[in-house]
């Protein structure tokens, strides 16, 4: 069994009154980890560290070359340990051994890389005014102390998301990571232990949120700003919390994204796409395409290809590379998702496959739902308006592009689309007129990280990614110079 600690000041250690929670790994509801419960004294303490390495240490002060050795070296920590980061993320949290070794830890690393070389290569803007003999020029600041707060669903790659473009911008960091998944970030705290970041630039405190570790890097006054990817309430919350101190916000938040299949689009890649962009992660995805709209010609085609494509998805163990759909995070959140599909039935959509729990031999001990599809569905329906969070897919059909549109906007959600049409106008007119952070075309899952990442309406507020993190974690200060 791990012991994970809090990491803070370049050490590990217990929480202050030595409290302690179980880990549990949804494979089988057993022990994995005996994890340090950070009390609001504990966060704070890793605040004190973080801001006496901002005001006084070299870390901001470095150029940004200097950083980027460094987190080039947690990259290459993180690439050396990749085999173990991605058994733990499969053991800790469910998800299946091929997203995590394929997809997730690989992108951790390149999440530091890529920061890392984008801060060395930023320009600066200047304002020339001739006529008054006034030049004036921008100077971009590391912004802090910030603290990252994130969820499990995919706990490293959304930790190093937030983490790798702060650091390398010049702040310092406090992390939390969620208390459902907390190993992995505590790896990462053994590889920056190793390599030369200096003490209190990158600390770790895990637990609890409301009332303890989480709640308390939203209101200590050493806190600058927070980037918090989870739930929509939790922002709402935060957001409260912060506003006494008037911290800097960017929040990452829910989805129920629309995937729209037009009649005319490439059918086997939306197909592929659609199963990808629905089950990846057994739908533990905030990007995930919930709400599935098809063109009224194709929908009979289109519903049958894609349940049988969901009921073939092999379910079982997430350490076993055949393994398509793991376990569902906790017995509580299982639940959750039992109940919407026992919601689905009760406001008429119409079973295709899945729809139970699966308790056959192993899967008994563990959180298993069947892939579930349910067609028929009508937008207004709360498990079309509601975030799931688990393969569980809503089905509608539609006739005219701005049908699409209307239904893919009705909802308090703008994470991400999908539109899959062989037609230019159409896809334009779609991505124009849906009011969405992201939106694919004919595509999924696919990023650019230079991009902007957020979302519409109350799945987000701010962007980060690229120029839009460099926002986020600098001040901008204006140099107004004038010449003789
Ligand atoms: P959550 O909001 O319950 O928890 C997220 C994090 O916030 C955890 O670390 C938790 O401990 C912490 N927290 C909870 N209450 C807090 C408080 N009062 N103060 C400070 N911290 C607090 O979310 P979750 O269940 O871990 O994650 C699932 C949710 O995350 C879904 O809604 C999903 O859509 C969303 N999500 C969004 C994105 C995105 O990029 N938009 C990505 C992944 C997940």
């Amino acid at each position: 069994m791990r012991r994970v600690q809090h990491f803070i000041d370049n050490a590990f250690v217990d929480s202050i009154g030595c409290s302690t929670f179980p880990s549990v790994s949804p494979i089988d509801n057993g022990q994995v980890a005996e994890v340090a419960e950070g009390t609001r004294e504990d966060a704070a303490r890793a605040v004190e560290a973080a801001r006496r390495a901002f005001d006084e240490g070299p870390w901001p002060r470095m150029s940004p070359a200097e950083r980027k050795r460094i987190l080039h070296r947690v990259a290459d920590g993180i690439d050396a340990r990749a085999a173990d980061l991605a058994q733990w993320e499969t053991r800790d949290m469910g998800k299946p051994i091929r997203e995590a070794a394929g997809k997730d830890i690989p992108r951790c690393a390149y999440n530091f890389r890529f920061f890392a070389d984008y801060a060395e290569h930023l320009a600066t803007r200047a304002f020339d005014q001739p006529s008054a003999g006034i030049f004036s020029y921008e100077l971009r600041e590391p912004l802090g102390v910030a603290a990252a707060i994130s969820p499990w669903n995919f706990p490293l790659m959304l930790l190093t998301w937030k983490v790798a473009p702060a650091l390398a911008f010049g702040c310092t960091v406090v992390a939390k990571p969620a208390e459902q998944s907390p190993i992995t970030a505590s790896i990462l705290a053994e590889i920056v232990a190793e390599v030369d970041v200096p003490p209190g630039v990158f600390n770790v405190v895990q637990g609890f949120g409301p009332d303890a570790a989480g709640e308390e890097l939203t209101v200590h006054p050493g806190v600058d700003a927070v980037t918090f990817t989870g739930e929509s309430a939790t922002g709402r919350a935060i957001m409260r919390n912060a506003a006494a101190t008037l911290k800097k916000l960017s929040f990452e938040m829910g989805g129920k994204s629309a995937n729209i299949v037009f009649a005319d689009a490439d059918l086997d890649a939306a197909v592929d796409g659609s199963i990808l962009g629905s089950f990846s992660n057994q739908g533990e995805v905030c990007l995930a395409g919930t709400r599935l709209l098809v063109q009224r010609p194709v929908y009979d085609e289109f519903v049958q290809r894609f349940a049988e494509r969901a009921e073939a998805l092999v379910v079982g163990d997430p350490r076993q590379e055949a393994t398509a759909i793991g376990p569902l995070v906790t017995p509580e959140h299982t639940d959750k998702v039992l109940s919407y599909i026992e919601l689905a039935h009760d406001e008429g959509a119409k079973l295709l496959t899945g729809g139970k729990r699966l308790t056959n031999g192993d899967l008994a001990r563990g959180n298993y739902v069947a892939p579930t599809v349910f067609a028929d569905a009508d937008n207004s329906m709360r498990v079309c308006q509601e975030e799931i969070f688990g393969p569980v897919e809503m089905v509608m059909p539609f006739d005219q592009v701005d049908d699409a549109i209307a239904i893919a906007n009705q909802s308090r959600y703008g994470l991400a689309g999908m539109v899959w049409t062989s037609n230019l106008n159409t896809a334009h007119r779609v991505a124009r007129g849906v009011r969405t952070g992201t939106m694919w075309v004919n595509c999924f899952f696919v990023r650019d990280l230079r991009a902007p990442f957020g979302g519409y309406k109350d799945s987000g507020i701010g962007r980060e990614g690229g120029d839009d993190s460099h926002e986020f974690f600098t001040e901008s200060k204006a140099v107004v110079m004038k010449l003789a």
